[in-house]
């Protein structure tokens, strides 16, 4: 018997991308905007829209596949598909597993964005091999995802994973939580900016902004902070400086709790900059292993799958779960 068919989709705050994944391969797949502004029926209006246009280009429909996985930016209970609260849709109680059963007709399988994408690294991209595999995204802010024992880990109460709100400096910087000093406040494209806009306002020169506007951006996207490394601008390298550093102590800590044999970096910025970024957090983080006999095997490596780690790690939970249903 051939490898089932699963519909995995990445649900995320800009865009929705759904594939028909068998194994890690993807078969077909298809993009489009979330449009989370307009609302819970809108949102589960679109995710239906690009699973049945990835239908449409395998020539199939809902029973052609074992069942759909989708991972969503919030809180989830998994065993009911409710997502308690995903701030970047704005939604909260969303009974997300039995909206889209009603929409498309097939088994749907709820997780987290990040777990989903963390596994699919573990599985098929740069975890491939690891049996305990810690990844950290940065993006706007910071995400990740621990694989113990190869499974995700969620903790008691689903919650786990949480590595962008480590703190790393008490009583730093506030952070989008509305605690003070966590990692996320200091290496996230939002905390970047930001402390680059106080330097500027204490009088010091930048082409940040300059660079922002001539690419037409509203914030300090990837490709802003590759142009601006490139035109050589000391405040953004030192913003990537100051990243690094607390994303090495973050590293370390990690290391010293769980004993990973690998940490992945992956989200935007990575992809941008890939390993010259991950060097200099290995070496703060290798400062700080309490353990230094062996650290030099552990693996700190970019995130392989890009975009394709939400759909493939969804197909793997949906596989995964399906089996244990038996
Ligand atoms: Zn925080």
């Amino acid at each position: 018997m051939s490898e089932p068919v699963i519909i995995g989709v990445d649900l995320g705050a800009t865009n929705i991308e759904a594939a028909a994944v068998r194994g890690g391969d993807i078969l077909a797949s298809k993009k489009k905007k979330t449009r989370a502004r307009e609302g819970v029926d809108v949102v589960i209006e679109r995710i239906g829209t690009t699973v049945r246009k990835v239908m449409d280009k395998m020539d199939a429909d809902a029973a052609d596949f074992e069942a759909l996985c989708i991972g969503a930016p919030g809180a989830v209970d998994i065993e009911s598909g409710v997502v308690q609260s995903a701030p970047n849709l704005n939604w909260t109680n969303v009974a997300l597993g039995d909206l889209l059963e009603e929409e498309l007709g097939m088994p749907i399988l709820v997780d987290n964005d990040v777990n989903v994408g963390v596994l699919g690294e573990h599985v098929y991209g740069a975890g491939k091999g690891a049996l305990d595999m810690v990844g950290i995204f940065v993006g706007t802010g910071i995400g990740g995802g621990l694989v113990l024992n190869g499974t995700p880990h969620y903790g008691w109460r689903g919650v786990a994973g949480e590595v962008g709100h480590v703190v790393v400096k008490p009583n730093g910087r506030q952070c989008g939580c509305g605690r003070y000093g966590c990692v996320e406040a200091y290496a996230s494209k939002t905390a970047m900016e930001a402390i680059i806009r106080e330097e500027m306002e204490k009088g010091r020169s930048t082409q940040v902004f300059d660079i922002m506007e001539e690419k037409g951006k509203a914030k300090l996207t990837s490709s802003v902070i590759e142009a601006s490394l490139e035109a050589g601008d000391l405040l953004m390298e030192e913003a990537i400086q100051n990243a690094q550093y607390y994303l090495g102590l973050l590293t370390a800590n990690l290391v010293n709790v769980l004993d990973p044999e690998v940490v992945v970096f992956g989200g935007g910025v990575v992809e941008r900059l890939g390993q010259d970024f991950i060097d200099p957090i290995g070496q703060t983080a290798r400062q700080h292993y309490l353990q230094r006999e062996g650290a030099e095997k552990i693996r700190l490596v970019p995130a392989a799958l890009g975009d394709d780690a939400g759909p493939v790690g969804a197909a793997v939970i949906a596989r995964r779960r399906l089996q244990s249903a038996i």
